[in-house]
């Protein structure tokens, strides 16, 4: 029940909204360059090393702030006062006051070193007053998140898992597709062509011998014979398209099925075409029989002058066995500015909530060309799994323990899930993933440069494998 109540209220929620100064974390025009994700790498966090940045819930914790360059250290001459608060306000036993000033001597190795209680599941804040001579300047905020051991467990995973390559109606091919996911910083992605899974096999088998940490799986967007609704597979073995597709025999025998599935159906709801119903049914459990997870596709975007998937028949398939629906999606930013199917989405999957239906929601860019989508890159979903690993990923996936993240060009983001994982990802977005996109920034560009006909950049790509994991490991307490 508590945890219904947390899903039902947990909607776009801006957690440091109060922050949102020049150094906010999201890119305006006094902020250049920014990340392809929309967001930029707050100074403090390039000028300071803070740890742990992820810590254990209700336990004490050293933060230690260590100046990285000669412009920004601590000086023996000058003043320190620290200033501590907690967004939620739950305090425990903190040896520092919160919201009040302490002063703070720089340690003798140059670092400002806090003993914190961190209470809950939360964010902290510390400032920094540095007196010198008269001239007061504040620094910070540093920002610290405590997490109960069982999401403190886990590490968060950027994908996307449904676009197109030129084997459809994309522009790129696979190859190039994958070095531009990972340059927009995913960690891991599958191309999803219309009735195609062979591309996705291919942008796996393209760099297989190459040293990279993208993890490239198999997936296909699948047109079931006369159903008009868009199913992804998510890391399937093999096709489910290709029973039917192109091959009269084939489609004479999975016609039969869903036929037989139709007459199983029993009573549909009014307004419910039993032949559609079949056939999801039919097409779900194929991919469920090949390792994948199935996702509803955009359900209201508008085509032929109406909503892709109707009214009573979308009701039926969210308590139908799809894994997860699509809430964020759309490469056509025009078309979403002139008709937001996110926001509907969004707010469709608030009420069915409130009716006790509960679909794990998910976010993707269905880009059919990296170099021309605004979304690819900014529409997105977050993974809270072991690792990226597939079998991890669709159980977070599955168990709801996965985010919609949309950030549209040169504003905030919206994240939709669970409350408790919603103001976590709005934490990570804004001191955790800007500094991993970096560095999947720059393998991205070589994986690009690899699939233009360059050996020389997977040497480098061998060199800088690891990086994200290693960044996690510096930025999560011991
Ligand atoms: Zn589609
Ligand atoms: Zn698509």
């Amino acid at each position: 029940m508590f945890r219904q109540r947390n899903l039902i209220f947990a909607v776009l929620f801006v957690i440091f909204g109060c922050l949102l100064t020049p150094d906010s974390g999201w890119a305006g025009w006094w902020h250049l360059p920014q990340l392809p994700s929309g967001s930029v790498v707050r100074d403090v966090n390039r000028y300071y090393d803070l740890t742990p940045r992820i810590a254990r819930a209700d336990s004490n914790v050293e933060v230690v702030i260590r100046p990285l360059y000669d412009h920004c250290r601590f000086k023996p001459e000058a003043q320190y006062k620290v200033t501590y608060t907690a967004l939620d306000q739950i305090y425990g036993d903190s040896p520092l006051p919160p919201g009040k000033q302490t002063d703070i001597k720089p340690a003798e190795d140059g670092t400002i070193r806090l003993n914190l209680y961190l209470a809950s599941e939360q964010a902290h804040l510390i400032f920094i007053e540095e007196t010198l001579a008269d001239k007061k300047k504040t620094i910070g905020p540093f920002v610290v998140y405590s997490l109960k051991e069982d999401l403190f467990a886990l590490r968060p995973w950027k994908g996307d898992f449904h676009m197109h390559s030129h084997n459809s109606d994309g522009v790129e091919s696979p190859a190039y597709v994958a070095g531009a996911c990972r340059r927009v910083g995913l960690d891991f992605m599958a191309l999803t062509d219309h009735h195609k899974h062979a591309p996705s096999l291919e942008a796996a088998a393209f760099y297989k011998d190459v040293p990279i940490d993208l993890k490239i799986y198999g997936g296909e967007e699948i047109h079931a014979p006369d159903n008009p609704v868009h199913i992804v597979a998510f890391g399937t073995r093999d096709g489910v398209s290709q029973l039917y597709r192109d091959n009269p025999e084939g489609e004479k025998q999975v016609r039969d099925e869903i036929a037989k599935i139709k007459d199983s159906l029993g009573p549909l709801p009014d307004g419910v075409d039993p032949w559609h119903a079949a056939a999801c049914r039919w097409v779900v459990d194929r991919i469920h029989e090949r390792g994948g997870l199935a996702m509803l596709c955009h359900p209201y975007w508008v085509t032929r002058n109406a909503h892709n998937v109707g009214e009573p028949l979308l009701d039926y398939l969210l308590r139908s066995n799809f894994d997860m629906l699509e809430l964020v999606s759309g490469d056509n930013w025009e078309e979403i500015r002139q008709y937001d199917q996110n926001a509907l989405q969004a707010a469709m999957w608030q009420n069915k909530l409130m009716e006790g239906v509960r679909i794990p929601v998910v976010g993707i860019s269905d880009t059919h060309g990296m170099e021309r989508s605004e979304q690819f890159g900014r529409y997105f979903t977050v993974c809270f799994a072991p690792s990226a690993d597939l079998d991890n990923l669709q159980q977070a996936m599955k168990s709801g323990m996965a985010v919609a993240v949309e950030t549209v060009r040169g504003d905030r983001p919206l994240v939709y899930g669970s409350w408790r994982l919603v103001k976590y990802a709005h934490f990570l977005l804004k001191e955790v993933l800007p500094q991993h996109d970096e560095l999947c920034y720059e393998e991205g560009r070589l994986m690009l440069q690899y699939a233009a006909g360059d050996p020389s950049a997977a040497e480098l790509l061998g060199a800088m494998r690891g990086r994200v994991a290693r960044l996690y490991d510096t930025y999560w307490m011991k």
